[in-house]
């Protein structure tokens, strides 16, 4: 057997490896605190599991669905950017429904990148962005995010000819791993760089919701002549405890729109309409009573740990949003050496930063998405990790 060139240019998905990791410790009869994967440990919400049960027996959901999604949730997330972020889109020529982000951001990645094409990507990064660079032949061209700068790209100190290359470039805010955010001004900026190199900016709003502190995260879109050049890819995934349905919808330019749906159109068919029908439950039954009570579980987990990183003189990115806290190595590690170090002294498991990419290296990331008694657990651990 030959497995093709093309998966030889990618490794294994860094959470994959980690759930390996896990279970040899766990087989070793260590209870793993796991910090590691980013999936909401409360249930989606009753009102949405319900209609999901009832719409289940509809037969028409027993068919195909159509292509770019159910007319009905195109409207729903039109209606939704509207109320929300005061953004108008044409449910039929701006909205396409998506089995998640993860597809939908690898289908835009595959419908714009050549062959050798250079794709403007944030450092550190959700890894599913480069790993799709790699499978196309594209070339991952990275923007260091520095915490320095707040983890904000430099657009200015990106080099003209790569972006003048560049048919794309992605952008994650709120961003995972570092928790970072932005404000309307930066989309501004983006949109003004994604227009001056006549390129798709992609904003990818998985962590829309999960915000902190009275912060709202704006639309991309939001942004005067977004439209022209930008997409923002919208997941239901976290914000309503939505993982393991794979729901989401990407707005935006309708070109692009046209463009990853006909590629999505010849790859699969769409998801089952009745998780579509449960997710315009989500988004037009009080949407914000269910983000605000999720966000009240992770600011409270966020203080539990912020608190014990500050007495062990740790330190940690500002987090003002997404369920992430993006750790500084303590000095004589790697992101490496210190998460098998934790792992095999405590049994905490976190991701090593360079997983990310590698401006992550020297950092851990601690996804905050576990019960609160092992949060507890796991800071009890992480202190005496270092008084030990
Ligand atoms: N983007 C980012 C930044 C993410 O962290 C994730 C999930 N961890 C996704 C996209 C994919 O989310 P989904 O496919 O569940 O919508």
């Amino acid at each position: 057997m030959r497995p093709a060139e093309r998966t030889k240019r990618i490794k294994p998905y860094l959470f994959a490896r980690l759930d390996e990791l896990k279970r040899e410790a766990t087989e070793r009869g260590v209870r793993v605190i796991d910090f590691g994967k980013g999936d909401p440990d409360q249930p989606t919400p009753e009102h949405i599991v319900g209609r999901l049960k009832r719409a289940a027996s509809n037969p028409r959901y027993h068919r195909y669905p159509p292509y770019a999604g159910l007319p009905e949730l195109k409207e729903a997330a039109a209606d939704y950017y509207r109320r929300r972020f005061g953004v108008e889109l044409d449910p039929e020529r701006e909205v396409l429904v998506l089995i998640g982000s993860k597809e939908g951001l690898t289908h835009l990645i595959w419908a714009y990148t050549n062959e050798g094409d250079p794709v403007l990507l944030p450092d550190p990064a959700y890894p599913v962005y480069e790993a799709q660079v790699l499978l196309i032949g594209g070339r991952p061209s990275t923007i260091p995010l520095l915490m320095e700068n707040d983890f904000v790209p430099d657009l200015a100190a990106i080099n003209p000819g790569e972006a003048q290359r560049a048919p794309l470039m992605i952008v994650n805010y709120p961003h995972n791993p570092t928790g970072a955010v932005v404000d309307q001004a930066f989309f501004r900026d983006a949109v003004g760089f994604a227009h001056k190199h006549d390129l798709v900016l992609c904003n990818d709003f998985a962590y829309a919701e999960t915000t902190f502190d009275g912060y709202r995260a704006p639309s991309v879109l939001s942004v005067e002549g977004s439209k022209e050049c930008a997409v923002e890819s919208y997941s239901l995934s976290k914000p309503f405890n939505m993982t393991g349905w794979r729901i989401g919808f990407l707005v935006g330019n309708a070109g692009v729109i046209a463009e990853v749906g006909k590629l999505k159109s010849n790859m699969d068919s769409g998801q089952f309409g009745a998780i579509q029908e449960a997710a315009i439950e989500a988004l037009t039954n009080d949407p914000q009573r269910v983000f605000d009570r999720a966000n009240q579980v992770y600011a409270r987990r966020r203080d539990m740990v912020l608190k014990t990183l500050a007495e062990l003189q740790l330190e940690a990115a500002d987090m003002k949003a997404t369920f992430y806290t993006w750790l500084v190595v303590p000095d004589g590690h790697t992101s490496e050496s210190f998460a098998m170090d934790l792992l095999e002294k405590e049994g905490i498991l976190v991701a090593p930063g360079n997983g990310y990419g590698a401006a992550g290296e020297g950092y851990v990331r601690l996804a905050l998405t576990l019960p609160d008694e092992d949060i507890d657990e796991g800071m009890k651990r992480l202190r005496r990790y270092f008084v030990r």
